[in-house]
């Protein structure tokens, strides 16, 4: 029994993974964490039985006890108690799945544990790939990708990383491919939490409808496999099965390919460097029919140039690109702000700040907070 911690596991990606653990068979589930859903991790506490769980928050937390107080399982509460079921839990793996820099503390203290990570919490990349990805390897530490591009990427470089020469990143494109400025600026967020191929938690589903997911997704895959922004294409891709694609010195080109289900990158992270059983449903080419590759149009979804732009300045400022874009989602997610206005309110964010070279955890930690309050203060 391989033992594992999910960090976020009432989430869509927390929830995938648990799906997993019941089709594998063979892994055992040792801590869960959430923020504020109760219901839902009392659920899982009395199916899975882990050692530990915690609630981000406090008064969450205390009615979890409660609630699961005939059962084995401990019940920690706040940021302290999430990031010590990452570090204490019993567990080989950690799953970070916990949405945006929320992240970052938990799976810092994972791999300083010396835990496998299977990541999915991107951000935690984004804003400190430069400390994530020595410490792991000082530790030791694998970081699986659960993300479904970096998880194809990493499964066609396979053991040929040396001839590696560039990644192709693909992009489903979002619910407003083709789409010009004028159009966007109307939608609302009913209209941009209708993705075409994937169901997901509310923020990723955001980012991918503005493409800051891939411009996010850029700057993770920069860090997982060495390679500079000006290496990394993306390309649209509308069906969304390959998941992504890298090309070889000699100009050949391998590409991962899957029915779009989170399932199978979740799955393959947890059993590596073994596949076991079918966690999805088969793909049928034949019914797909015909895979179509679109440019991305910069202009309607200038995202992606500005996370390129943020990770060659590199230091403080992706972590500005991103906590600018949390806080703008968050404002559009309560109608607090239009569509276009979340990249605007990004690139304000990243004109405003001087970047920290080498920056510590705490520097990045108060860029974030920096461009969250301009970005508050440009919202009011
Ligand atoms: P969800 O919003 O569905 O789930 C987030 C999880 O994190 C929930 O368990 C939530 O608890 C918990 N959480 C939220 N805020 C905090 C906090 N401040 N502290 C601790 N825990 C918190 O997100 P997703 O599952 O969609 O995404 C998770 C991560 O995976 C993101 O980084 C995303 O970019 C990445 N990802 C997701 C994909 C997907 O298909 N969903 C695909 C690829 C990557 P509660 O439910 O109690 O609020
Ligand atoms: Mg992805």
């Amino acid at each position: 029994m391989k033992k594992i911690a999910v960090l976020g596991s009432t989430g869509s990606i927390g929830t995938q993974t648990l799906d997993v653990v019941d089709k594998e068979g063979d892994l055992r589930v040792t801590a869960l964490t959430a923020h504020s859903n109760v219901e839902l991790i009392e659920k899982q506490i009395r199916k899975y039985r882990p050692d530990i769980a915690a609630m981000d928050l406090p008064d969450k937390a205390a009615e979890l006890r409660l609630r699961v107080a005939d059962t084995d399982t401990k019940v920690l509460s706040g940021p302290e108690g999430v990031t010590e079921c990452a570090a204490c839990a019993d567990a080989e793996m950690v799953v970070t799945a916990i949405v945006g820099i929320a992240g970052l503390d938990a799976t810092l203290a994972a791999i300083n544990a010396g835990k496998d990570i299977a990541l999915a919490n991107k951000e935690t990349l984004v804003t400190a790939g430069d400390i994530v990805m020595p410490l792991a390897g000082e530790r030791g530490v694998n970081i699986l990708p659960v993300d479904s591009e970096h998880s194809a990427i990493f499964q066609s470089i396979a053991d040929q990383k040396k001839f590696l020469k560039r990644i192709i990143i693909t992009a489903s494109g979002g619910p407003f491919f083709g789409m010009k400025r004028e159009e966007l600026a109307k939608k609302t967020r009913f209209d941009a939490l209708k993705h075409p191929n994937w169901t997901m938690g509310a923020k990723i589903t955001i980012d991918s409808a503005t493409l800051v997911n891939k411009g996010l997704e850029i700057i993770e895959a920069k860090h997982l496999f060495g390679l500079d922004v000006d290496h990394i294409t993306p390309v649209v891709h509308r069906e969304s099965i390959i998941h992504s694609m890298v090309e070889f010195t000699d100009g050949s080109v391998i590409g991962q390919l899957g029915v779009p289900d989170m399932r199978l990158p979740i799955a393959f992270a947890l059993t590596w460097p073994l596949r076991k059983v079918p966690v999805t449903e088969p793909l049928d080419l034949v019914k797909i029919g015909k895979l179509t590759f679109y440019d991305i149009d910069g202009e309607a979804f200038p995202a992606v140039e500005m996370a390129k732009k943020a990770a060659r300045t590199g230091g403080t400022m992706p972590a500005v690109l991103n906590g600018a874009n949390e806080e703008a989602v968050a404002a559009f997610l309560r109608d607090g702000c239009g569509f276009l206005e979340i990249t605007e309110l990004i690139q304000r964010a990243m004109e405003r700040h001087r970047p920290v070279e080498n920056p510590s955890v705490a520097d990045i930690k108060a860029a974030d907070a920096e461009a969250r309050e301009l970005v508050r203060e440009a919202l009011n």
